[in-house]
């Protein structure tokens, strides 16, 4: 429409003289400022439909009543000389929806660096607010399905599909399932009142100290209080050092007038983030259709700064500080926590062993941080299980959507099988090309073990020292670190073990070392040789302290135990699925082919799946034998989580980034270890590194301070191990999602545990 158009319509059926209209950029439909002689009005413009009319209308209604009922200002709508909020205009082509409401003048929140006290004055603002919205009913604002009301998040689901970068788009679908089970249930169980819908801090005005008025009530819908409670904690948090602080003032002042109940504070923390999520889709989709928008780009990049923030939070936290802040009782960890240790001591014998002398209770998780009980979070540097991350929202869609359509087992014909196998036997050379599913790398290794025994027909197994390759008999037999425990049941004769290739504390130290290493191990099968079944190692010896073989170890040995009939095996089960970042299997990373291969532990990121993978050759003799069967082994469950698990490394390129922060993580171990000498040896690959504390400037363990390491870790809430034969090695291997803010974290905690311990008090 024409400004001259417009102006005669104010003129004609508003009563008002416009001296000056001036279009107003960003919003979707077009709005004016209208400057008359003594005030000021803002124009909006709709292109006509008869729901809005009336929703319109009834917005308007509830604008003039809250007038003098509220504590802040709020736009007084205007009416047409026909007594309407709306005037509707034809024109050939379109007919338009026309109101006008009054201009506030002021500052928006968002200008401005504001004082604390406006958290309080925004909650008490926002409660009287709510106090009057709640008075009145129009069925027009509860019929209306808005994506901006999270009561109805799922709207926005259709919207993932714009966000690009693939772990974000996993950390928004996240919040999606948790949605599902966290609030959808709750919520329903709530009173609906009508709602303002988008107190960002654009539409809050305010004089730096308090709140002045509020404008906008486009996105007012019939919803929960709660809702609009998350959305204003959302932006009074978004730019803020202390978020809490700001969210908990809010919360006592608008629990003073009107009170909330421990239910809505329940899902506080979930609705926060499905805010932080629909504001995170709909400005991609903004910025898909127009990538010149920067509006949508600097929205986007607060709301990615909260939800990453968010993630560091435990749900327990926010909950109970939120309780906190209006006087409700928080939850008791303690209670809870006793409950657990007691059943685990009455139903368990002792060599079920717990980390730490005081145990972490875990409450829940999300890719790289876990949740405690008490409401603490953990940076977790350690497990390399859930490999894609803690709870995965494609992981568990997978199983729920699979255990839900199909689980049977192998006996019957079922596409997941083939599909799976064959998506992941890509990832092999192509000698490497058939497929066993068991539910364990205990399992997998055992089954390793009797088809290189039935293939050629020997029983004798060479075993690397420290090793360890699971917990059946077989598993414990041929695992160096088990057997060879002052508890355990010692070496069977059929096993021979070698000496673990260490170039940092090993015999042979030199470049040469492999070569040496790889002598020694011909020598000491020299004679046997037809007796050796197979060899079996991992290609960096977790159990042994992240020990890497000596660089052409394997290579050299691998084809003289081949040329003598020896199946030489790799344990990929700590090394595998691209943790090692430059390669995504072990063998890769020693320039080798195996004979055979187990998988475990990251292969179905929690659900237990494993593998062996071997050649045409081993697997065809073992056919032969009696029928193999695993109850579980490659069910279409198990099939869909390892099939997922493979696709989100690839989406996420989850093995890039352990090589990228693999690389700047041991980089900064390395730069630490200039300044403690206690550092000895930092080794590894991509996100599975090991570093070797010892007294300073020897290579002599140091028991008493890596426990003390690993101790200060657990107090200041990062999950990190030690092993290695005397315990003494820090064993970091985190999902691989961590990024390089997690790498500063653990190294400046590294660097204060180190710089803490008392060399005086602790010779050992
Ligand atoms: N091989 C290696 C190298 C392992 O680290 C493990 C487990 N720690 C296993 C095999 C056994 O796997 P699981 O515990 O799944 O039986």
């Amino acid at each position: 429409m024409l400004h001259s158009e417009l102006i005669q319509i104010i003129h004609e059926h508003f009563g008002l003289t416009a001296l000056k209209l001036t279009k107003i950029n960003g919003y979707e439909n077009q709005n004016f400022t209208i400057n008359t002689k003594n005030k000021k009005y803002i124009l909006k413009t709709y292109l006509y439909d008869s729901i809005l009319k009336e929703e319109l209308d009834a917005e308007s209604q509830i604008l003039e009543k809250l007038i003098g009922n509220i504590s802040i200002q709020s736009p007084v709508p205007v009416k047409t000389n026909k007594n309407t909020y709306l005037y509707v205009h034809h024109t050939e082509k379109q007919s338009y929806l026309i109101r006008i409401v009054s201009f506030l003048e002021g500052t928006f929140l968002g200008e401005i660096t504001c004082e604390a006290s406006v958290s309080y004055d925004l909650g008490i603002a926002m409660s009287k607010l709510n106090l009057e919205l709640k008075k009145h009913h129009f069925s027009s604002l509860r019929a209306k399905k808005s994506k901006w009301d999270l009561a109805h998040f799922d709207l926005n689901k259709p919207l993932l599909k714009f966000v690009e970068n693939e772990s974000l788009k996993s950390r928004i679908k996240y919040f999606f399932t948790k949605y599902d089970t966290e609030v959808r249930p709750t919520l329903t169980a709530l009173t609906p009142q009508l709602i303002h819908g988008d107190a960002n801090e654009w539409n809050l005005l305010s004089d730096g100290s308090s709140i002045k008025g509020i404008i906008d009530f486009g996105d007012m819908c019939q919803s929960y209080r709660i809702c609009d409670i998350a959305i204003c904690i959302t932006y009074l948090c978004y730019d803020k050092r202390h978020p809490l602080e700001w969210m908990s003032d809010f919360l006592k002042a608008y629990h003073s007038n009107d009170p909330l109940t421990a239910k809505e504070i329940h899902i506080l923390y979930y609705l926060v983030a499905a805010r932080l999520c629909t504001s995170l889709c709909n400005s991609a989709r903004s910025r898909h259709l127009d990538p010149e928008n920067v509006y949508a780009s600097s929205s986007q990049k607060n709301a990615e700064r909260l939800l990453n923030l968010w993630f560091k939070y435990n749900p327990i936290l926010i909950q109970n500080m939120a309780l906190e802040a209006i006087g409700l009782k928080t939850l008791d960890s303690e209670i809870d926590a006793e409950k657990i240790l007691n059943k685990r001591s009455l139903f368990f014998v002792k060599n079920l062993s717990l980390s730490y002398s005081e145990p972490i209770n875990m409450k829940s998780a999300a890719f790289q941080y876990m949740y405690g009980l008490k409401g603490e979070t953990y940076l977790d540097a350690y497990n390399n299980i859930p490999h894609v991350g803690h709870s995965h929202p494609l992981i568990s869609e997978a199983i729920y959507k699979q255990q839900s359509t199909l689980n049977t087992n192998t006996r019957y014909l079922y596409h997941q099988l083939g599909d799976y196998a064959e998506k992941l036997l890509s990832k092999f050379p192509e000698k490497l090309c058939k497929v066993f599913f068991v539910n364990s790398g205990s399992a997998a290794s055992d089954l390793a073990i009797r088809i290189a025994q039935a293939y050629n027909k020997r029983k004798k197994v060479l075993v690397m020292e420290h090793g360890y390759h699971g917990n059946t008999k077989i598993g414990i037999d041929i695992s160096h670190y088990k057997y060879a425990n002052k508890k355990g049941p010692g070496r069977q004769e059929h096993i021979t073990k070698t000496d673990i290739p260490d170039t940092y504390r090993g015999e042979f130290t030199q470049e040469n070392a492999g070569h040496k290493y790889a002598q020694k191990t011909i020598q000491l099968l020299s004679g046997v040789e037809n007796e050796v079944s197979c060899f079996i190692s991992e290609p960096i010896v977790g159990c042994g302290g992240q020990v890497p073989l000596a660089p052409g170890y394997l290579k050299e040995l691998y084809p003289h135990l081949k040329a003598k009939g020896i199946v030489c095996i790799s344990d990929e089960v700590q090394t595998g699925f691209g943790r090692l970042g430059f390669d995504f299997w072990g063998f890769e990373y020693h320039g080798v082919i195996p004979d055979m291969v187990i998988l475990g532990k990251p292969m179905g990121n929690g659900h237990p799946l494993g593998a062996v993978v071997c050649s045409a050759e081993l697997a065809e003799e073992f056919s032969k034998g009696v029928e193999f069967f695993s109850s579980f082994g490659g069910n279409p469950v198990s099939c869909a989580v390892g099939s997922a698990v493979l696709d989100i490394i690839e989406k996420e390129q989850l093995q890039n980034n352990a090589f990228l922060v693999g690389d700047y993580y041991k980089n900064e171990l390395i730069k630490l270890s200039k300044d403690h000498p206690c550092i000895g040896n930092v080794r590894g690959s991509g996100l599975f590194l090991g570093i070797d504390l010892v007294h300073p400037n020897t290579n002599h363990t140091f028991y008493n301070l890596a426990q003390h390491v690993k101790n200060s870790f657990r107090k200041n809430h990062i999950l990190i191990s030690t092993d290695g034969p005397d315990d003494s090695v820090l064993k970091t291997k985190p999902p691989l999602c961590f990024n390089t803010e997690n790498v500063d974290q653990v190294v400046t905690e590294l660097n204060r545990a180190l710089e803490r311990f008392d060399y005086n008090k602790s010779s050992h």
